[in-house]
């Protein structure tokens, strides 16, 4: 099984301290629909930033961003569902809720607690062991959205309710269009095998992203690459950019994605050379890979798989009550949490 070819850089178990294993995923995420990267009805523009076109190519091009916490907000949450649906979410002892996202109780004690981290307002704090960066579109922003004028009328047909007051849902909203691809490099840092699975199933079963994600913000994930390192792999940016020098012209939206695909994997097999790298999966081993995710996650195995991982903390969930309710005291609950979004 090519999971096994890993595993001089999985961990055997969860364990507090880090040993410098490293794995890199690398992704590609096209959105298959309209898709808003902000704050629904905040006003503020899409995300974007000036960076340089190429490794080589050295032309200035303002690039999309979809920001950490745009990729993994969704993620987490799509594992959380199923936590949840398998009563693996834990009651937080501070003030007896179920733990839950952006607030001040996590329960400490869940898989995604264990593995995408905490920061509560008690005392408690995990590090995320997933390590996530911007991701930056292959072309330039201006090419890859695009505007739309909301023009909402009320059911009379008019833009005046029956009050007279006027829509206010007439305006100008930016989005990206379909097809555009954005390139990102996860790392993962001292996980374990099914840690590992857990991970790479909320990657590639989340299907939205963004703001008013029910009606637009389709977005499909592919895993085009794994390594295992003893470092940090190229970043996302660098990523994105050695591919646009490799894809040749004419780069123009919508770009085809098995040129893309191609592109991307012709920069990331110059990788293997890299300091720090000693396993890279081939296109075989990956495939195989993903459908022993896909098995794990399967509706006949789901059950068994979630239980065994969270029980792998198990050891680790002791300590955790006595040592809260010393360092808990006099907190004040309003202490800033960390928040996704
Ligand atoms: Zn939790």
């Amino acid at each position: 099984m090519s999971i096994q070819k890993l595993s001089p850089v999985l961990a055997t178990t969860y364990e507090n301290f880090p040993k410098g294993r490293f794995i890199t995923l690398i992704v590609i995420r096209t959105t298959q629909s309209e898709t808003i990267f902000r704050t629904e009805g905040s006003g503020e523009s899409m995300c974007n930033e000036f960076v340089q076109a190429g490794v080589t190519n050295d032309n200035i091009i303002q690039r999309l961003v979809m920001t950490k916490r745009k990729q993994v907000a969704p993620e987490r949450r799509y594992g959380r569902e199923h936590l949840r649906a398998h009563d693996l979410l834990f009651t937080n002892i501070k003030d007896n809720s179920i733990c839950s996202l952006n607030t001040n109780a996590p329960c400490e004690m869940c898989v995604d607690c264990f593995l995408y981290g905490f920061a509560a307002g008690g005392g408690g704090a995990q590090k995320s062991r997933i390590w996530t960066e911007d991701a930056f579109s292959i072309l330039p922003a201006t090419d890859v959205v695009g505007d739309r004028t909301i023009n909402a009328i009320y059911e009379n047909g008019t833009m005046r309710d029956e009050k007279g007051n006027a829509s206010t849902a007439l305006n100008t909203s930016e989005y990206i269009k379909p097809g555009v691809h954005f390139l990102d490099v996860v790392t993962l840092k001292d996980v374990t095998t099914d840690e590992l699975r857990y991970i790479i199933g909320n990657i590639l079963f989340t299907s939205r992203y963004g703001a008013v994600s029910s009606r637009v913000g389709r977005m499909e994930n592919q895993i085009l690459g794994i390594f295992g390192s003893i470092t940090e792999l190229p970043s996302s940016l660098e990523l994105v950019q050695a591919t646009y020098d490799a894809l040749g012209e004419p780069l123009e939206h919508p770009l085809n994605i098995n040129r893309v695909i191609t592109a991307t994997k012709q920069v990331i097999t110059n990788w293997q050379n890299r300091r720090g790298v000693s396993v890279q999966l081939s296109d075989e081993e990956l495939t195989n890979l993903i459908s022993d995710v896909e098995t794990h996650w399967s509706e006949a195995e789901r059950d068994t798989f979630l239980k065994r991982l969270s029980q792998s903390y198990e050891p680790f969930r002791q300590v955790a009550p006595d040592k809260n309710k010393g360092k808990g005291k006099g907190k004040n609950k309003n202490t800033p949490v960390e928040v996704e979004n």
